[in-house]
């Protein structure tokens, strides 16, 4: 899909449908934005308002889990979602053990700061 890789963001299911233009409709999309996700090429990025959204990613592959311990960074101007390559590392009590993080943090993306 030509969309997410065009894309800097993380997009949403809608943002994709409407991109494509009706040339696909949402069952489509959804099947295989899942197995983009099964194949480590996305994962899914769930927004504060409970969208969720996709993007792909950079060295995921079949074999793990999608492990993205970056960031989330949603700027609240211009209502973009995008992957920040900041790493984050959690420190967590004993016996936990992490599958899976949802980081978001919300403010303003560069170019709207600029
Ligand atoms: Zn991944
Ligand atoms: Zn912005
Ligand atoms: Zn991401």
């Amino acid at each position: 899909m030509a969309y997410l890789q065009s894309k800097n963001e993380a997009v949403s299911h809608e943002m994709i449908q409407h991109a494509l233009d009706g040339e696909m409709n949402r069952v489509t999309i959804y099947r295989i934005l899942k197995s983009f996700e099964e194949d480590g090429i996305v994962h899914k990025v769930m927004s504060d308002d409970g969208v969720l959204h996709f993007a792909l990613c950079n060295d995921c592959d079949h074999d793990h889990s999608h492990q993205h311990n970056h960031i989330h960074f949603r700027c609240t101007q211009c209502n973009t979602v995008e992957c920040l390559d900041e790493k984050v590392s959690l420190n967590l009590p004993d016996g936990y053990k992490v599958s899976e993080t949802n980081l978001l943090v919300k403010g303003y993306c560069a170019q709207c700061t600029q």
